[in-house]
């Protein structure tokens, strides 16, 4: 309808909080003397047990510990998948220190091989989902090309995973693509089985470079797209729409405050920081929008965001998910983590 064509629509942004369990994975204490920082009070609310003051945040959900991956997929993405196959950009990220469980809900286990497993995550769900639509389209005489590219970025610098032996790619933009990668690989798939040996070859890059090149993954983004043509075949007129759709593990927020830090590490500390913070700004700001405000939006005061500058805002939808590690131990990431999450409330 026009308004949302011409004012976004004020539900195109959302936040999905998700605590992981306690002791799973992560080095912290496995003895249970561990208490929690946080407790889920309802579907939408979270308390953070604060002193002096417990707080109360309020998302569009949260969801506890024990919720599975295949509901964590339902109340995400689906809803991004399905205004993808009909012409609309999304875009879903994950965001939270490391150890927080982004890369679980995004792929899944971190030994993670097996497609049909039922912790696979977000991203795999979503291919099965998408090319379960696409057959259906099909039969509509609708006609879809898919491909996908994967990239990674590093201290603002941009690496194709999908071609390990590239140099550092740029940024470009013209009318008929938008914002894009210049030089990044893009891999034509026709279905779930094949996107997942792209994602899976992608992601192995991704831990090779984390050694040999030293560009360590919980310091980066790993943005996973997915960029779907559909053609109306029984048409006189053929009606071609092209939409994205932007998976997005985001390098671990934590404040890197590390005396023994040497420059290299800072540099790449700060740069975390700003693409994050720039992240959070343009989040804000496109928010203020969609409630109707005129501001200026920062897309290109970052790589992330200038890359995804047209699958956020206007048309497109964007799902947040916060994770957030109960322990307390992890009370300040925690704390702003859902201050981060807060802003695109
Ligand atoms: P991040 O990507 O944020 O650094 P990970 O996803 O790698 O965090 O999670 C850290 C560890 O905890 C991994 O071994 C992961 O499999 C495990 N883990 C995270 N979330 C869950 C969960 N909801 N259920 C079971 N294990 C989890
Ligand atoms: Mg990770």
């Amino acid at each position: 309808d026009l308004k949302n064509i011409f004012c976004g629509d004020s539900d195109s942004i959302k936040v999905f909080v998700r605590v992981r369990p306690l002791t799973q994975g992560t080095g912290l204490t496995t003895d249970g003397d561990q208490g929690l920082c946080l407790s889920v009070t309802s579907p939408n609310t979270i308390r953070l047990h604060s002193k002096p003051e417990p707080r109360t945040f309020t998302y569009d959900h949260v969801a506890d510990m024990d919720i599975t991956q295949d509901s964590v997929f339902s109340s995400v993405a689906k809803n991004i998948v399905e205004s993808c196959i009909n012409g609309y950009n999304g875009t879903i990220f994950a965001y939270g220190q490391t150890g927080s469980g982004k890369t679980f809900t995004m792929l899944g286990p971190s030994d993670f091989d097996n497609f049909t497993d039922d912790q696979r995550g977000v991203i795999p769900r979503s291919f099965e989902y998408l090319f379960f639509l696409i057959n259906r389209e099909s039969e509509n005489a609708k006609s879809f090309l898919c491909k996908c590219s994967f990239i990674e970025i590093y201290n603002e610098q941009i690496y194709d995973l999908l071609d390990s032996a590239s140099a550092s790619l740029f940024l470009r933009e013209n009318i008929k693509k938008g914002v894009f990668v210049e030089g990044a690989v893009e891999k034509f798939v026709t279905s779930a089985a094949e996107a997942y040996q792209v994602l899976s070859m992608g992601w192995r890059n991704r831990r090779v470079a984390s050694t040999s090149m030293n560009r360590e993954s919980s310091r980066s983004h790993a943005v996973f797209t997915m960029t779907l043509e559909s053609k109306e075949t029984a048409k006189e007129v053929v009606n071609i729409r092209t939409s994205q759709l932007n998976l997005v593990d985001l390098a671990g927020s934590e404040r890197q405050r590390d005396t023994h830090t040497d420059g290299s590490r800072l540099k790449e500390a700060s740069s975390i920081n700003r693409s994050l913070m720039c992240l959070g700004q343009v989040i804000m700001a496109l928010v203020d929008v969609s409630n109707g405000k005129s501001r200026h939006i920062c897309y290109r005061d970052s790589k992330l965001t200038f890359l995804l500058r047209d699958s956020l805002g206007g048309n497109a939808k964007t799902y947040i998910i916060a994770n957030v590690h109960p322990g307390s131990k992890c009370f300040g990431e925690t704390l702003s983590t859902l201050q981060f999450a807060q802003r695109a409330k």
